[in-house]
């Protein structure tokens, strides 16, 4: 068992690539399970919906998107902390770049550690890494709501936090007028979930029904393909819920009586292999999502911060 290869690190075969146009100047990029990126046009600037690993990475979504619209970039909007959905922000060349109050603060506690471990973990996403100049520091934070007016007949662009889920701080940008929302990592969409640095019980409950309440008939997860209409948009939530329900109840069920990380995880394994199992970074992210859940059962509401040595000793512990 000892030999099954770290997170993603042999994960290193080119993904396809899609783009795709939700609504008039709204746009996504979906990659088979890779961190999915979008934009918003308003009438004389744009927004984009985080950065990537690298600006090289970054550069490769750029040049797709400048086929159809040369407006500058004046929002680049961070969802979350996470090194390969923000390194690449140099690229954007944006006026601002937006983030919730708690990822600047995540950055600054855990950002250097964050870009090793992510690095280490995932070593196809950071292409060309030497082009990062350094860690991505937003220069416009908020709490719960931030409303960019998107001028024309374009409506509004909301930056919502919707409370404590896959990280501290995650926000999602929802276009009310369209119906469309860009969900981050909050939900996947037959994608896995990584939860390593999640707050389940919450994110579980309260957040989700606060995705949910929003109505969406377009989302963008965080990884995976587009959810159209209400039925894959309630699926893709459904699912999302689904994976942490599962892992609470394991996890929970182990640690309860007097179990042992390794035997969760074991059992985390036997009930969400048959339907994730096949799911993008699933083995991947499993020991790690464990690890955090165990951790939370012990009362340790602060996510520990996990570096490229805790990483090894966590994957080499449980698997
Ligand atoms: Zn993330």
């Amino acid at each position: 068992m000892g030999s099954k290869p770290f997170a993603s690190s042999t994960d290193l075969a080119p993904k396809v690539e899609e783009f795709v146009t939700l609504a008039d100047g709204v746009h996504a990029l979906t990659a088979e399970g890779d961190p999915n990126v979008g934009a918003v046009e308003a009438e004389d600037f744009l927004v984009c919906f985080e950065a990537r690993a690298t600006p090289a990475a970054a550069r490769l979504w750029l040049d797709r998107l400048r086929e159809r619209t040369d407006k500058p970039v004046r929002y680049l909007v961070l969802s979350h902390y996470h090194a390969v959905r923000t390194l690449g922000a140099s690229a954007f060349d944006a006026d601002v770049v937006v983030a919730h109050e708690r990822t600047r603060a995540l950055i600054a506690e855990r950002g250097e550690q964050d870009w090793d471990s992510e690095l280490g973990r995932m070593p196809r996403l950071f292409l060309e890494p030497d082009t990062i100049p350094g860690l991505t520091w937003p220069t416009m934070t908020f709490s719960d709501r931030l409303t960019i007016p998107l001028g024309g007949d374009r409506g509004d662009l909301e930056l919502r936090y919707l409370g404590r889920g896959h990280t501290a701080g995650d926000v999602v940008g929802w276009l009310p007028q369209q119906r469309i929302l860009f969900a981050g990592d909050l939900v996947e969409s037959r994608a896995a979930l990584y939860t390593g640095d999640a707050f389940h019980d919450e994110w579980a409950t309260s957040t989700l029904d606060n995705v949910a309440a929003l109505g969406a008939e377009v989302l963008v997860g965080g990884r995976g393909a587009v959810a159209r209409g209400r039925a894959e948009v309630d699926a893709a939530i459904a699912q999302s819920r689904h994976f942490l329900d599962e892992l609470r109840r394991t996890v929970g069920t182990v640690h309860g009586r007097g179990g042992t990380p390794r035997e969760a995880f074991e059992a985390a394994r036997a009930a969400l292999a048959p339907r994730f199992g096949g799911w993008p970074i699933f083995e991947h992210c499993l020991p790690f999502d464990v690890q955090r859940y165990w951790d939370e059962c012990d009362g340790v509401d602060w996510p520990k911060i996990w570096t490229a040595r805790r990483d090894r000793e966590v994957w080499a512990a449980l698997q």
